[in-house]
């Protein structure tokens, strides 16, 4: 069984470190996932990885099967996910090569059109979302950061634009104006599919830029973004080995694992092919 999945986005395509590697696919009901599963150990601690954007970097953000990467994930037996995201700064003193670890979210994505939900079809579920990001996972980041000695930012709100364009400058504006301090692609509706799928998920936010707020001059460019993630990788692959040799605990004292138990409405029935479809997600709650 995995202890720890990480999910890698922009500059981090595989994990440095890892044993007894082996390629897995998962077939699901949503489709292909985004690349091969890659699975192995890290310092004794079984781990699996997964690039967001596939291997090659050929996915746009509104293009990532969500539910697919997250069912596979959860079909294999794993519980905590790490999220690996580059991101813009909104804020001065969060500079580029920073780490944010956020612990809440704005949704500005297409939600919908990502497939921002495992239910529907006959199966209706609301689970909370008040606080989107584990508190566990994030604890154990925030030792990991200290103990590597790393700049880094314990809370932060993340907006999740559409992309793939760069926010404009009065978009970027608003956003502060919101309390917005760091802003990227990907997290949603990622951050959601695992709560509902009863996931811890806690994202590792690397700064590669100040988006385009700051200044008249400056702006985010794709190539500047580039040069600062290959920088930001080796600091996000050595967080990841320290994450690994920390995972190891039995002591859970977030309220993740159980995030269905009050929030499904629908009495669920083992003939109907909805129930079937996302068997792997709502097991427990067949009666
Ligand atoms: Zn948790």
């Amino acid at each position: 069984m995995i202890e720890i999945m990480f999910i890698g986005g922009s500059g981090l395509y595989e994990l440095e470190n890892l044993e007894q590697i082996e390629e897995v696919n998962i077939p699901t009901p949503f489709g292909e996932t985004s690349d091969s599963i890659i699975t192995g150990s890290v310092a004794g601690v079984k781990v699996g990885f997964m690039p967001r954007h596939g291997k090659k970097h050929t996915l746009l953000p509104n293009e990532i099967p969500y539910r697919a990467n997250i069912y596979a994930i959860k079909t294999l037996g794993a519980n905590r996910i790490v999220s690996v995201s580059a991101v813009g700064s909104l804020r001065e003193n969060i500079g580029p090569m920073d780490i944010v670890i956020p612990d809440q979210l704005i949704d500005r994505t297409a939600s919908s059109s990502r497939g921002n939900t495992f239910f529907g079809d006959g199966i209706v579920a609301h689970v909370s979302f008040a606080d989107p990001y584990c508190s566990d996972l994030r604890r154990i980041i925030r030792t990991c950061c200290q103990e590597l000695g790393a700049n880094f930012h314990y809370g932060g709100d993340l907006v999740v634009i559409e992309g793939p364009q760069f926010s404009s400058r009065s978009e970027s504006n608003l956003y502060r104006s919101w309390g917005a301090d760091i802003i990227g692609m990907t997290a949603l509706p990622e951050a959601k599919l695992a709560r509902e799928a009863e996931m811890c998920y806690s994202t590792l936010a690397m700064v590669t830029d100040y988006d385009c707020w700051r200044s008249e001059k400056e702006e985010v460019s794709a190539d500047l973004v580039i040069r600062n993630l290959k920088k930001n990788s080796l600091i996000s692959k050595s967080l990841i080995t320290l994450l690994c040799k920390n995972i190891n605990t039995d002591e859970i004292f977030c309220a993740c694992r159980k995030s269905l138990e009050k929030a499904l409405i629908t009495k669920l029935s083992f003939e109907s092919a909805s129930t079937k479809k996302i068997q792997p997600i709502i097991g427990k709650y067949i009666e």
